[in-house]
């Protein structure tokens, strides 16, 4: 009998690690950055993406107690400078999600656009040029006044009071695609560069320095092509956003034939996301539900993970 005594795993994520940085990025600085990595060293172990992988193809390697997976989305800068150092001289390993349209093609997230807009000029004056650009575009796309829309999105949130969720749902998911994207762009350009390009080499990591990361034993994973929502895509884009993923690894030198590691944009995922990204030839796929994972139940493509504001800083 296949003896699995310890299968619970702590997967935590974190997004920015930088000193200085607008509340809006909700980011972890520097010194609780460090403060975390000595809790989980005095009470967890870390482990390596292929240490689960054997755990789960073969059950008899076990996971050390308290095992923990330290994960990174979004592929920002602070991973490469502030946070790879500093796993490296512990010995440990990050699984780092980068999406392809930013760490490759250098093109700025339309959630990182929003976020930069808000912390140029607040929230207010962005709520009334995104009214004010959907009421502009009503007659194109056949929308409701933005007074109407307003008062269905802007309901407050876990974490958001009702002006950040009228932004967050209406650029994220409730807007035609194509509206979306050009009032994330209009507000971007308007209020935090004119040079996208200049912009997204400052705040993403870029080929180069992901792969001097995989080379230093870190591990990197697929967050989408164009990181949107993958369970409200149609199967065919779908399945461009996990092959466009998988693409962007092997041209890091990352071999994906015996299986690759996902992240979830936004953590959306649903039963056919799932399927997808396992046809896909993903191995390993992560979530946002906050809960710790239990490799003897959970699917290997539907793992949850903690937020870094659920640790002690
Ligand atoms: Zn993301």
């Amino acid at each position: 009998m296949t003896d699995v005594p310890n299968r619970p795993v702590t997967i935590v994520t974190w997004h920015y690690v930088r000193d200085g940085a607008p509340g809006e990025l909700h980011a972890r600085t520097v010194a609780e950055f460090d403060s975390q990595l000595d809790h989980i060293a005095g009470n967890f172990t870390p482990v390596t993406l292929d240490q689960i992988r054997d755990h789960l193809r073969h059950g008899k390697t076990s996971l050390p107690e308290n095992a923990c997976l330290l994960t990174f989305d979004d592929g920002y800068r602070d991973h490469h400078d502030t946070v790879f150092p500093r796993l490296a001289a512990r010995g440990w390993q990050g699984v780092f999600f980068a999406p392809t349209r930013s760490a490759g093609d250098r093109q700025v997230l339309d959630v990182n656009r929003i976020q930069f807009a808000i912390a140029a000029v607040g929230i207010d004056q962005v709520v009334r040029e995104t009214r004010a650009e959907i009421d502009n575009a009503r007659d194109e796309f056949d929308l409701p006044d933005s007074g109407t829309l307003y008062d269905t999105l802007a309901v407050a949130g876990l974490h958001n009071p009702p002006e950040a969720m009228f932004v967050k749902r209406a650029l994220q998911t409730a807007l035609p695609e194509a509206l979306r994207t050009r009032i994330c762009q209009a507000l971007f350009e308007r209020h935090v560069s004119a040079d996208e390009a200049d912009f997204a080499a400052m705040l993403y990591a870029g080929s180069d320095e992901l792969r001097e990361m995989h080379d230093g034993g870190m591990a990197i994973g697929g967050h989408g092509w164009r990181h949107q929502r993958m369970s409200e895509l149609a199967p065919g884009d779908r399945r461009t956003e996990l092959e466009r993923s998988r693409a962007f690894l092997e041209s890091l030198g990352i071999d994906t034939t015996d299986g690759w590691s996902f992240c979830y944009p936004y953590g959306a995922h649903d039963t056919d996301t799932v399927r997808a990204a396992r046809d896909a030839g993903c191995d390993l796929a992560f979530t946002l539900e906050p809960r710790i994972a239990d490799l003897a139940v959970d699917d290997p493509c539907a793992l949850p993970r903690l937020d870094t504001n659920d640790l002690p800083r």
